[in-house]
């Protein structure tokens, strides 16, 4: 593997239609990227890989709640580590992420773009130690009791990778050894892409234990309004990767991010797109005003659960497919032709 890294130690992060990150931000001009994305509590870890503390691992510890992806799918809330080897590169700059994309920042944070590559294994230890950075927080809560001991001490063995934090995953020229590294350590893997490496996913040798598809338009223009491409045929490769959606063994999803005012409408061209890809899930999900993306959006574009529920009502009366469950706290309803989802764990 050392070899195979260091024969790709010139190719950089960016590849062909991806553009770097740059590092300081308007108003904050003397703080590189890596000082923002610290002071947002990302835990940085190798050259290219951040894991973030996801607010239902916390809820889980302290009040005993779990997300939608527990109650839809198994995945306990407290054992999960959202992770990205990707950190802040991306193909696309969708005005709904919460990432600081380019033009956001000035041209130096090429302190984070990788000189090398980092080898998965090395990077599942990593993250699994930045975990437990996060988790060492919890010490004192758990011997005190306001902490479950024995959940603290689950957490610090995570039993799944949530590899969807930001960035595009596939961007890692070792994601299909990394979903491998992850498995062989005995945890369950949730792949998210935004869908334009269709070459990527179409050579993995080692499947996610779910992959995700961001389906955020329901049309070409739309989608370069919305997700803002750097490359010009991203939306072609988009529908190559929906093509080659149905050859996966493993429970896909077709995730739509509904922004209001910008693509909570449309439902027959999201529903031609559902019928071709048939995944076994579709998630329509409110867009959260977080992050950077306050920036791009405001408050008033987030739907509420009732308007995503209505959205997938008709949706799923227009795919056939039913609505199976919903998390009204998460803005998030659950469309599949199945009676209910496949429990992961
Ligand atoms: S694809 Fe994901 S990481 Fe990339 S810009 Fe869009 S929301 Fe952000």
């Amino acid at each position: 593997m050392k070899d195979r890294l260091k024969s790709v130690h010139s190719r950089t992060v960016h590849g062909s239609s991806c553009n770097p990150a740059s590092p300081s931000i308007k108003g904050s001009a003397e703080q590189t990227l890596p000082e923002l994305l610290r002071r947002q509590k990302y835990q940085l870890v190798g050259n290219h890989s951040a894991v973030k503390k996801c607010r239902w691992l916390h809820k889980s510890l302290t009040e005993g709640r779990a997300c939608y992806k527990s109650r839809f799918y198994g995945i306990e809330s407290h054992r999960c580590l959202q992770m990205t080897p990707s950190v802040n590169w991306c193909t696309q700059r969708c005005l709904y992420c919460w990432r600081i994309q380019d033009g956001e920042a000035q041209p130096s944070s090429s302190g984070l773009k990788p000189s090398e590559w980092d080898d998965p294994s090395e990077l599942v230890e990593l993250s699994k130690a930045a975990q437990r950075r996060i988790l060492s927080g919890y010490k004192g809560q758990a011997a005190s009791g306001n902490v479950d001991l024995g959940h603290y001490r689950e957490a610090l063995e995570p039993k799944h990778a949530a590899i969807s934090l930001t960035g595009e995953p596939t961007l890692y020229p070792y994601l299909d050894d990394l979903l491998g590294e992850f498995h062989r350590a005995g945890m369950t893997t949730f792949l998210v892409t935004n869908g334009t490496r269709p070459e990527v996913l179409k050579h993995l040798s080692e499947e996610p234990t779910q992959l995700y598809i961001s389906v955020s338009a329901p049309s070409p223009e739309r989608y370069m309004e919305i997700c803002r491409p750097y490359s010009p045929d991203s939306w072609q490769r988009l529908m190559e990767t929906i093509e080659l959606l149905r050859s996966f063994s493993c429970p896909t999803a077709v995730r739509l991010t509904l922004v209001k005012g910008l693509n909570l409408q449309d439902h027959e061209g999201y529903a031609r797109l559902i019928l071709k890809a048939e995944p076994t899930y579709v998630e329509p999900k409110s867009y959260m005003y977080v992050g950077y993306s306050r920036r791009r959006l405001g408050f008033e574009n987030m739907p509420t659960h009732l308007e995503v529920s209505e959205f997938s009502t008709r949706l799923a009366r227009l795919t056939g497919y039913d609505v199976i469950d919903e998390s009204t706290e998460s803005r998030v309803v659950l469309l599949s032709r199945l009676g209910k989802p496949i429990r992961v764990t």
